[in-house]
């Protein structure tokens, strides 16, 4: 009887204790939050000499809203092709309507003898850019190296993004998938299979020049094909060329982005463009 009498203390002593825990832990929460400071106005300068380190003054960034995923256009982005129209587009050619198939969801570069044929660019122009875009090569393998898969990206009209079907394809580093064709091949083979789809998110680092026409700053690029780090900003020799080397010899600082027509049934959807202004962004 006396075990039982202590077992019986004990579990009421234990209970006590519970319950004083338990209490403490109400009691911390209903204390006020510790106020933080929403910045500074007290600290060093920052070597700019502009905004002291966490200013209190230095504004904030703007808010945009993601898409639902990564691939969906963000709150601020120019969508240029939704899958249902090409309004946003025109043929290099005479500036002509884009003739481009457009069909479930998807645009296709035509056969030769469609429409006026050749590249299609945006109406609109742009300098620094972050573009998404997603391709996809013919399913059916016809033809080697750069006769395969081939379309390409052009910001500003001239500086190519390589679109190829590099998935077990020979063809020369340069002339990859994600290459700035004829200079860089990419960092490493990020290729879907011949018919899947892929996508592009591409920062594009427009050219600068000063009044008198000297060039100030080069165009750099950076790329993730499929979510791999294909070029890291990296630098253009100058629009891009064949079998040439490329040059800033003229001044080209603007420009519409360009699909290229290279004679392959090459499809694209879900292209979206943001428009930046880097060395603005202080
Ligand atoms: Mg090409």
């Amino acid at each position: 009887m006396k075990t039982q009498s202590i077992a019986v203390t004990g579990l009421v002593a234990g209970l006590a204790l519970a319950a004083v825990v338990a209490q403490e832990k109400d009691n911390k929460k209903a204390e006020a939050p510790k106020e933080h400071p929403t910045g500074y106005t007290d600290t060093p300068f920052l070597p700019d000499g502009k905004w002291r380190v966490h200013d209190d003054a230095r504004p904030r960034p703007e808010v945009v809203t993601p898409g639902k995923t990564a691939a969906d256009a963000p709150s601020d982005a120019i969508v240029l092709f939704d899958g249902t129209s090409m309004d946003q587009w025109e043929m290099e050619k005479a500036g002509e309507p884009c003739d481009w198939i457009v069909k479930d969801g998807v645009v296709e570069v035509p056969p030769k003898g469609h429409g006026v044929g050749g590249y299609i660019r945006t109406k609109k122009e742009f300098t620094d850019v972050q573009l998404h875009i997603e391709w996809a090569s013919p399913a059916e393998v016809v033809g080697n190296s750069q006769g395969r898969g081939n379309s390409g990206v052009f910001f500003l009209g001239a500086y190519e993004v390589q679109v190829l079907d590099s998935y077990d394809n020979k063809s020369y580093a340069d002339g990859q998938a994600s290459a700035l064709y004829g200079w860089k091949p990419p960092l490493v083979n990020a290729c879907r299979k011949p018919g899947e789809w892929q996508t592009y998110d591409i920062v594009f680092e427009a050219p600068r020049w000063d009044e008198s026409g000297k060039l100030v700053k080069k165009a750099y690029v950076t790329i993730l094909q499929n979510g791999v780090l294909t070029q890291h900003r990296q630098e253009y020799l100058g629009p891009t060329g064949h079998k040439q080397v490329a040059n800033y010899d003229k001044v080209l600082d603007h420009g519409p982005i360009k699909l290229q027509d290279h004679g392959n049934p090459v499809r694209f959807r879900n292209i979206w463009i943001r428009e930046l202004k880097f060395g603005s962004n202080d």
